[in-house]
């Protein structure tokens, strides 16, 4: 049955979709998500982003810039109240002046940027259509591994995410988590000391696990990896139990738990499904596939897990949860690996076809059209310059590796210049794990260079992905 407060939001949803289609005709807003895991890179995308557009930086694969078409570019008044904005100023801050990375998301913000420009379409130019808004919104992808909890009850979720953690049982959070879960009688009232206590031998277990890159995000609520506003909330204060039977007590400890995961489901999780990801236009996807790949096996594997269901959440068939819920539709999505710039621009483009791979073998469990979904290699910001061994035979690259970094027993400072052999990456994935097991590619992190003030901000294929998510909009 329609509820009436749920028919008004529809009603309200239609109505606003009419108005905003009518004006999006002579004057069209585009929503663009940025996403990706912790440390993939959002924010300096954001922000390296930003800056080039404003600063009319060299983005030759931009091709309305290139074609000088854009007339100006601004940052405009937040769009929305209760949404913080993106700290545009202090990131840029933080790179130019001190030269240091800025601080990472951990929340959802946003950002909207107006382009004018000379239409070069005659459909554009008979509508008069000069100006182009882009929405940026920026949230941890972490949020999106709970989607397949929305139509999942608590038994269900209970015992897949004890099945996860009997799985690491050697690991001493896990061990803790499960022995604490088996010690206790979930039939018992409630107290919320336990309730507590529970909690928190989960996080430390999940938390412990992430850190270590092992396979557990899937089934483990997004928020109890990255709380946003949430942290201590009671709807991110429950955990899995065992022994639960079909029908549960309400005053238990089961009961407690069971209630506050619909809450987190209800309160959290649909709403952001439906206020945010529901709402946009394009996507890009970040991920830090380097790192993925010195991290061994199982960081690659759940690497390709994680984009699996970060991908399936943009899946609009018929029988999508997303579909059902809400009418809309992602037009594109660009999956682009990050930090290029660790590498020789001679093994770029495999890392571009690499990101190819994973993208194919995880769209047939996501069903996306390929058409609009790419992969690429980029670097926001080139921290690293290129330099031939003696004989033009070793191809170095040349940059100043973050304190406490190690290369061959060697730990720099931060502040030292280093010429740096990353290795040649193969465009197999096996192959480059092999090659990183064996020793024979490791990748540093680097400091931003010297001297942003002064230039444009240096970057790789920057432009190429600005144009595919947005350039047939400035045509
Ligand atoms: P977020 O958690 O997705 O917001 O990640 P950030 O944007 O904060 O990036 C995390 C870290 O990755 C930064 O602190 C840098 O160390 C590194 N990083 C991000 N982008 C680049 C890049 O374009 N080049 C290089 N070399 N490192 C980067």
């Amino acid at each position: 049955m329609v509820s009436l407060a749920n028919w008004f939001l529809d009603t309200k949803n239609a109505f606003d979709t009419v108005c905003g289609r009518a004006n999006d005709l002579f004057h069209p807003t585009i929503r663009l998500g940025v996403t990706g895991l912790s440390q993939a890179g959002k924010t300096v995308f954001i922000t390296a982003l930003v800056h080039n557009l404003l600063e009319s930086s060299r983005l030759p694969l931009f091709t309305a810039a290139r074609q000088g078409r854009i007339r100006r570019i601004a940052i405009d008044q937040q769009p929305d109240a209760t949404i913080p904005r993106f700290d545009y100023e202090t990131s840029i801050d933080a790179l130019c002046n001190d030269r240091q990375w800025p601080q990472s998301t951990s929340n959802l913000s946003q950002l909207k940027i107006s382009f004018y420009f000379d239409p070069q379409k005659t459909i554009n130019k008979v509508f008069n259509r000069k100006k182009f808004t882009l929405e940026l919104i920026d949230y941890p992808g972490e949020w999106l591994l709970d989607l397949p909890l929305l139509d999942k009850s608590f038994q269900y979720f209970s015992k897949k995410a004890i099945a996860v953690a009997r799985t690491f049982d050697q690991v001493p959070e896990a061990a803790d988590f499960l022995a604490t879960i088996h010690a206790i009688n979930v039939h018992d009232h409630i107290d919320e000391r336990t309730v507590k206590h529970l909690t928190l031998t989960y996080l430390n277990y999940i938390r412990a696990q992430r850190a270590s890159e092992q396979s557990t995000t899937l089934f483990a609520p997004g928020r109890f990896l990255m709380a946003g506003d949430y942290e201590g909330a009671p709807a991110l204060t429950f955990c899995p139990l065992p022994n639960l039977n079909d029908k549960i007590k309400p005053n238990t400890l089961a009961g407690l738990m069971q209630s506050r995961f619909e809450a987190y489901k209800k309160h959290i999780v649909q709403p952001f499904f439906q206020n945010y990801i529901a709402t946009l236009d394009r996507q890009i996807i970040l991920i830090d596939a380097l790192t993925a790949i010195n991290g061994g096996g199982k960081s690659t594997t759940l690497l390709r897990e994680n984009l699996a269901e970060i991908l399936s959440c943009f899946k609009i068939g018929r029988k999508s949860w997303l579909n059902q819920l809400f009418n809309h539709r992602i037009s594109r999505i660009l999956v682009a690996a990050t930090k290029a710039d660790q590498i020789h621009h001679s093994s770029q483009d495999r890392l571009q076809r690499l990101t190819s791979q994973l993208i194919e073998s995880t769209t047939n469990r996501a069903q996306l059209d390929p058409k609009s979904l790419a992969g690429l290699a980029i670097a926001a910001i080139r921290t690293t310059r290129e330099a031939t061994g003696k004989n033009n035979d070793v191809p170095f690259i040349i940059g100043t590796p973050m304190a406490g970094e190690e290369l061959d027993g060697n730990y720099f400072d931060g502040n030292t210049e280093a010429a740096i052999f990353p290795g040649d990456l193969p465009d197999n994935l096996q192959e480059a794990l092999d090659a990183s097991r064996s020793g024979n590619l490791k990748f540093i992190r680097f400091r931003p260079p010297n001297g942003l003030r002064e230039k444009p901000l240096p970057h790789i294929r920057l432009d190429r992905a600005i144009d595919f998510l947005i350039g047939d909009y400035l045509q």
